[in-house]
């Protein structure tokens, strides 16, 4: 860098240095999926999951290593957290993907849904956000094609409309018992009500909605009761719910339901006016969807299945 002083140049190469992340292994999946497995300069392994899905490539990033939460549906959850990523760990896992596509091939979209809480590392993923959307300097994404999803760390929606990125909510459950005990770190600190309350006092911009995240598990949450609860919980929000078909991963105590109950869950959704996708569950051959993201040690204790948990 010539035109800055020399000076400024030894102060530089004493000070500070470019690196850059480099997969370590790249899986691809039968559906065009693919899975980057980045190790870090303490060697600790992170994953990001590239998603083409018609006009739309997206990219799903990691924000901690392992996650501070513990659901016990969560592969990721299971590891415990190892640390929180830097903000140039999260911007880093972008330029590596787009790198390595074809100069005419552009990620559009970005969704902080891989391992970790982005919530629990907000300072982190602030300072990501800014490097990813600012025009002059960063790499001038839009903000409204960035997702945020949070498990629902209610005191810190605030941060996320600060970021202007879009909100994902997973609710997964629609009672307390249950959200206890299928995600019992979060619902302890953020009952439902604090967290459906932080939802509405959420400021939606025009033209954007919320994504409530409902991840489906055979006989636990799938019934048409919930279905229902679940249309009362969101009533009169600009919202839109994303379900989730229970994506089993090694030693995962939860099932994923049969199609025509998803299906059945749907409907009771969409029939009281609110819109329902069925997520379609990409790369689950390379343990690349959703709560399939990390690794546990050969020694790592499973979780106990729950007593309640049909395991047929
Ligand atoms: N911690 C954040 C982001 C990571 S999880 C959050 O909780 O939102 C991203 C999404 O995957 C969440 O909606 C989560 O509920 C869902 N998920 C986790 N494990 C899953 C599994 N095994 N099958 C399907 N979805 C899962």
């Amino acid at each position: 860098m010539t035109d800055l002083s020399k000076t400024v140049r030894l102060q530089l190469s004493s000070e500070a240095r470019i690196s850059a992340l480099t997969p370590t292994e790249v899986l691809t999946s039968d559906d065009g999926t693919q899975k980057f497995i980045f190790h870090l300069e303490d060697d600790k392994a992170i994953e990001s999951v590239l998603i083409p899905d018609e006009e739309r490539l997206t990219l799903c990033l990691s924000t901690q290593v392992g996650c501070t939460l513990d659901c016990t549906f969560c592969l990721t959850g299971r590891m415990g957290l190892l640390r929180n990523l830097k903000a140039h760990e999260i911007v880093g896992q972008v330029l590596a993907v787009q790198r390595r596509l074809p100069p005419e091939i552009r990620l559009t979209n970005l969704v902080l849904m891989g391992m970790g809480e982005p919530l629990a590392n907000a300072d982190a993923v602030e300072e990501a956000v800014r490097r990813l959307t600012n025009q002059p300097w960063g790499v001038g994404l839009s903000p409204r094609r960035i997702t945020l999803s949070t498990a629902g760390l209610a005191s810190r929606l605030k941060r996320v409309s600060a970021m202007g990125v879009n909100l994902a909510i997973s609710l997964n459950a629609t009672t307390n018992e249950q959200r206890n005990r299928l995600m019992p770190a979060v619902s302890k600190a953020y009952p439902l009500l604090a967290l459906m309350k932080a939802c509405r006092a959420f400021p939606l911009k025009p033209h954007r909605r919320l994504t409530f995240e409902y991840v489906l598990l055979r006989g636990e949450n799938d019934s048409e009761q919930d279905a229902t609860r679940l249309v009362k919980l969101v009533r009169g929000m600009r919202c839109k719910v994303n379900l989730i078909p229970f994506n089993e991963f090694p030693g995962s105590p939860f099932r994923r339901p049969a199609d025509g109950t998803v299906l059945r869950f749907q409907s009771i959704v969409t029939k009281s006016g609110i819109d329902a996708y069925i997520r379609k569950s990409k790369g689950r051959d390379i343990l690349g969807a959703c709560g399939q993201l990390g690794t546990l040690p050969e020694s790592a204790p499973l979780i106990p299945i729950p007593q309640h948990c049909s395991t047929a």
